[in-house]
């Protein structure tokens, strides 16, 4: 592997110095202050303080369950933040490249565009798997970032880690796996690889598993040197306070995310037996997600009539390799009822 860092990070990001905020040069260790440095309104409400730039608290207890250190972790608004902070550390616009494996999420290309980072796409193969040897072919000295996302997002399927694991020796820019529905994955997250790889970058997220799309907090977790570059240019006060407490309360109920996961997990096996008797479904992918991908006989034409009975799925026609592909994410027991109910009802009109 010859990864070297220092040849990754822009130019820029290396000279440039931090925002140094109030909150990072008094650092409160618990004492009674009076505080008068940050131009806040001193009436209490809950909010009126600056939030902590660095979550301490909340990283502890995250950093705790995943068993890495407070400072191989990064907290974003969303992944989505996450993402655009790695294409703004290692990119540099007009020159550097990234690679990704449609079909796949389409945040990477929204960022890649606006970046100006050109993106090489390599198509996954007939099992959804990476091309591995095309992949390494498509690289460069330029290409920074390749992106996995495992389990994949719209097929649903996680990739083989023996393959992953191949890129990581022999890619060297930045292997970043978006991991956002590992959670309902049978195989573990590729975190534990970490000391292994100083080129591994693994971001989750808590909008769906932990079901908290609404307070929007992304996760990466890295090399302390990676995190340490993040850290200096992401936006001083970037996850808010409301979200850093409602984060908190739901990684402490662990056990609530758990069983709201193995309920879905066990609806998603009704829904796939249910769409196996389906006439028009011709093809059901296998997922590790909480969704299920299914080719079906006219994908437009069934996308329409599922909305007409109040349902919304997602019609995937258009992303390659998915031609009259739909996407439908688990529900509740009672809105999955509905929905196979509605499915049924279409194979009877
Ligand atoms: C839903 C999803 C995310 C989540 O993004 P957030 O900004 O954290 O809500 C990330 N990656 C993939 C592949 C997703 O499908």
């Amino acid at each position: 592997m010859n990864f070297n860092l220092n040849n990754i990070i822009r130019e820029n990001v290396k000279a440039m110095k931090p925002y140094s905020s109030a909150r990072d040069e008094y650092v409160s260790d618990g004492s009674k202050m009076i505080f008068l440095d940050a131009n806040e309104n001193p009436y209490e409400n809950g909010v009126n303080r600056y939030p902590d730039p660095l979550q301490r608290s909340l990283k502890e207890f995250i950093a705790d369950q995943k068993k890495v250190s407070t400072s191989q972790i990064l907290l974003g608004n969303g992944s989505d933040e996450v993402l655009d902070l790695l294409f703004r550390a290692f990119c540099q616009p007009k020159e550097d490249n990234i690679i990704t494996l449609p079909p796949s999420y389409g945040m990477y290309t929204v960022l890649a565009n606006l970046n100006e980072i050109e993106e090489r796409k390599v198509l996954l193969t007939d099992s959804f798997q990476p091309n591995v040897n095309e992949i390494l072919k498509a690289a460069d000295a330029n290409s920074k970032m390749l992106f996995l996302c495992s389990p994949n997002n719209p097929t649903g399927n996680a990739f083989d880690v023996d393959k992953v694991i191949q890129l990581l020796e022999n890619f060297s820019g930045l292997v970043v796996v978006d991991e956002a529905y590992i959670d309902f994955a049978e195989g573990e997250s590729l975190i534990q690889y970490l000391p292994q790889y100083p080129n591994l970058i693994i971001t989750q997220t808590l909008s769906k598993a932990y079901g908290l799309a609404g307070i929007r907090l992304g996760l990466c977790f890295a090399s302390e040197a990676i995190i340490t570059v993040l850290n200096k240019i992401k936006p001083p006060y970037n996850v808010n306070e409301l979200t850093q407490l409602k984060a908190l309360e739901r990684v402490k109920n662990i056990e609530a995310v758990q069983t709201e996961i193995e309920d879905i997990l066990r609806e998603r096996k009704t829904l796939i037996k249910a769409l196996e008797n389906i006439s028009f479904v011709k093809h059901i992918y296998p997922t590790d997600a909480n969704f299920v991908l299914a080719k079906v006989d006219d994908a437009t034409a069934r996308y329409n009539q599922l909305l007409e009975k109040g349902i919304v799925i997602r019609n995937r026609t258009t992303q390659p390799l998915c031609e009259n592909t739909l996407r439908f994410t688990v529900g509740t027991k009672e809105e999955n009822r509905l929905l196979i109910e509605a499915l049924n009802k279409l194979v009877k009109a």
